[in-house]
């Protein structure tokens, strides 16, 4: 699902008058574009003056030579031009129906509708399941006169009740309708207004059955331009108005539920899957049995701690111990026991090893360690003090189990394999010279 940018759907081309102008020429500006409304603008503040307005000031009698400045307007809210369509959702709550859309400046940029945001909601997203009919308890002020009603009385009936329309009956069927738009209209040609409101109004009207789904009132809506839908019954009467503005918080409600789902969904997927990756990452770079870590997470980590040494030319120093005669203990106590040996023999080595250093196992019951900072001479204390609190250990069943230590320092030039081999070669003299000891090779 795509939320647009405000700039992508805002009308661009808003009509708009200065606050310094007057009424008259915001009524012909109106009358010019056919447009039931105008912004007004008082440098970066910005305020909409309504075809209904116009009307109450008629009625009140006003001299439409003023300055509109001189007439209290509603503020309108601004929003960037580079929000998000979501973040329209506030305003749709206070029902505003208009927008400003401001300029990184602050200069009006365009002007916002229902109709640009309803044109935008996802189709498939909107209820399909919802009926007009349901809706209907959303009117309270069913806004309609009878056919013989005055003009006179009709305007007078839009503008104490703030309507933007009224329908009007023939017994109970729609035969027409009076907008804010005729309103213009009226006000310029000024025709006898005693007349009844069925020789000024729209007609015929298109009307939607109640039994419509939201959705097909919205295609409607949008087929037909039209900001509002009269609703009728099986047999044509007239039950009610929905307005554009309704069906689209609606709908909006609607949409902001299932992106909630959507999302708790989505949090859900990523827990799952970040454990996984976890679980991966431990299985890829540990040793299932023991823990450590295995021989190719052991080898990446020496390649960064040799960078960190050769730029910090620092010492660094690399142990590798195996256990003695360790097919002995898998022989007279079986593979189990072997496993818990091993795995008790890391225990060890953790238990008198600092955070900075690294442990791995290398193959069957060897290990390699790595310290970065340590001499060649601070290794071998080190391996020495493993190697008597190993011998020192009651392993299970009170097995004692030794092991045997090769100890070198890391040199610039090494990679892993000639450090291994130094290290390997200096066991071997220790398993050579009777096991149970260290021994240290330089090069
Ligand atoms: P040395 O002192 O010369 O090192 O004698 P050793 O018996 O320890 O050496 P050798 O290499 O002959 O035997 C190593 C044994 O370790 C053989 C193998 O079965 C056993 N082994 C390797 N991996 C595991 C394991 O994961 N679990 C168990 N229980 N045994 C293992
Ligand atoms: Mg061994
Ligand atoms: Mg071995």
């Amino acid at each position: 699902m795509k939320f647009p940018l405000i700039y992508e759907i805002a009308t661009k081309n808003a009509v708009k008058i200065d606050i310094s102008s007057t009424l008259n020429e915001a009524i012909d500006l109106m009358y010019r574009y056919n447009h039931r409304n105008v912004i007004v603008v008082d440098k970066n503040k910005f305020f909409i003056l309504t075809a209904n307005d116009i009307l109450k000031l008629k009625l009140k009698g006003y001299d439409f030579s003023i300055e509109i400045s001189n007439i209290k307007l509603e503020i309108l809210p601004t929003i960037s031009k580079d929000a998000n369509i979501l973040d329209t959702m506030p305003f749709l709550e206070d029902s505003i129906e208009h927008i400003c859309v401001v300029d990184d400046d602050g200069s009006l940029f365009g002007i916002l509708t229902y109709t640009d945001i309803i044109s935008h909601i996802d189709p498939e997203s909107l209820m399909e399941n919802y009926r007009l009919a349901d809706l209907m308890n959303m009117n309270k002020n069913i806004q309609k006169i009878s056919k013989d009603t005055s003009t006179t009385d009709a305007l007078r009936n839009m503008a104490d009740n703030d309507f933007d329309c009224v329908v009007v009956l023939k017994k109970d069927l729609p035969i027409g309708i009076l907008t804010t738009k005729d309103i213009m209209d009226l006000i310029k040609r000024g025709p006898d207004l005693n007349l009844p409101v069925s020789d000024y109004m729209s007609s015929p009207v298109e009307s939607l059955d109640e039994n419509s789904t939201i959705k097909e009132a919205i295609n409607f809506m949008k087929e037909k331009h039209f900001k509002r839908i009269i609703i009728t019954n099986k047999n044509g009467e007239f039950t009610g108005l929905i307005l554009q503005k309704e069906l689209i918080s609606l709908s909006y409600s609607r949409w902001a539920i299932l992106m909630k789902q959507y999302s708790t969904e989505l949090n859900e997927i990523n827990t799952v899957l970040e454990q996984k990756n976890k679980r991966f990452e431990k299985m890829a770079f540990t040793d299932q049995l023991t823990g450590l870590y295995n021989r190719y997470k052991f080898t990446e980590l020496f390649v960064s701690e040799y960078h960190t040494m050769a730029q910090r030319d620092n010492k660094m120093s690399l142990i590798m111990l195996d256990i003695d005669f360790f097919k002995k203990i898998n022989d007279k106590y079986g593979h189990n026991i072997g496993d818990r040996v091993l795995l008790q023999m890391s225990n060890i080595l953790l238990r008198h090893l600092r955070n900075v250093d690294i442990v791995g196992r290398w193959g069957g019951e060897e290990f390699l360690i790595l310290l970065p900072t340590a001499t060649l001479e601070n290794a071998t204390t080190l391996a020495d003090k493993l190697r008597i609190a190993i011998q020192d250990f009651d392993m299970d069943e009170h097995l004692k189990v030794t092991a045997s230590f090769g100890v070198t320092e890391v040199k610039i030039g090494d990679d892993i394999k000639s450090a291994v081999k130094r290290a390997d070669d200096a066991l071997y003299e220790a398993k050579n010279s009777g096991r149970n000891c260290v021994k240290a090779k330089v090069d």
